[in-house]
Parts: C-alpha cells; sequence; structure tokens
C-alpha cells in the first residue's frame, strides 16, 4: 500500500467474533491484489487482512464487506492510520472423516449447521455428509446412488 500524505482512508475491521474464516473475501481478493492474504498449513487456516485501503480502492473493501456471509466486515472512512498495516485471524480446520484432509474451519461448518433448515436435516444424512470434504461427500453419493441402483435392479429381477 502506498501511502499519501492524508486521508480519508478506507479502515478495514474485521469483526473476529463474527468471522468463520469462510475464504469467501480472500477467494475474491487474491484476483486483485496479495494485501488479503490466505495461507493454509496442518490444522490452521490463516487469513491475513489489510488495515486500511486508500480511498481510491474503498469500493473494494465495500464489496468485500457485501460478500461477507456473516457481516463480519465493515469498513468506515477515517482520516488518520492504524498503527499496524495488516492484522491475521487464525482458524483451526477440521479433518474430513473419510480421508482426514483438512477441509474446512469448525466455525464454517457450525455456521452451515445453523443456515440448515428441519426439512433438509429431516430428508437427509446431514450429520454425516457434513463431516465429509467435498471430493469425498462426492464418492459417497456416487456411492449411495450405485447401491440404490443395484437394489433397484435386483429387486426389479425377482
Ligand atoms: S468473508 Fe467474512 S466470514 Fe468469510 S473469511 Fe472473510 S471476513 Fe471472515
Amino acid at each position: 500500500m502506498t501511502a499519501p500524505e492524508k486521508g480519508p482512508w478506507k479502515l478495514f475491521f474485521v469483526d473476529e467474533d463474527r468471522c468463520i474464516g469462510c475464504r469467501a473475501c480472500s477467494s475474491l481478493w487474491t484476483e486483485i491484489s496479495s494485501a488479503l492474504a490466505l495461507s493454509e498449513g496442518g490444522p490452521n487456516r490463516t487469513i491475513r487482512f489489510p488495515q486500511a485501503f486508500e480511498e481510491f480502492e474503498a469500493r473494494i473493501a465495500e464489496s468485500l464487506a457485501e460478500i461477507c456471509p456473516t457481516g463480519a466486515i465493515s469498513a468506515p472512512l477515517a482520516d488518520a492510520l492504524p498503527g499496524e498495516e495488516s492484522f491475521s485471524l487464525v482458524f483451526e480446520m477440521v479433518r474430513c472423516r473419510r480421508c482426514r484432509t483438512p477441509f474446512a474451519t469448525g466455525r464454517e461448518l457450525d455456521y452451515i449447521r445453523g443456515k440448515l433448515t428441519d426439512e433438509i436435516k429431516a430428508e437427509s444424512s446431514y450429520p454425516s455428509w457434513m463431516d465429509l470434504c467435498p471430493t469425498c461427500r462426492r464418492s459417497a453419493f456416487r456411492e449411495a446412488a450405485s447401491r440404490e441402483l443395484i437394489v433397484r435392479r435386483s429387486g426389479a429381477r425377482r
């Protein structure tokens, strides 16, 4: 970030209690700049957020606030810059029950669980598919579909 003589600055706030580490903001931002960076290693996901944007980048901060699913981001205008250029949040990852690959943050999964309707919970095996990574989930659905087909065909031959 190149510092102009004075503001206004678009500050970038992330409410730590509301952020679930979902990567929606960092996935969008990598198309534009490395100011908002994501790293995943071992059991943790770390997202580094900038503290402020120059005014011409303000619309980017606003669009990040719009795509955040939990409303954790806000971007007020300020005349003074914060002391630090960036700050990081670290999230513990959950491992896939089948392949053991870390695939989502625990807070992300809790958030999704909280959004599922009773109908979805009743009609699906959600407690088990929620514990699978996307790859294993697709495999599990394919296996279930194959099993169903075999059962149907074997029933039709009797
Ligand atoms: S989009 Fe919001 S909840 Fe997701 S990582 Fe960014 S700040 Fe956190």
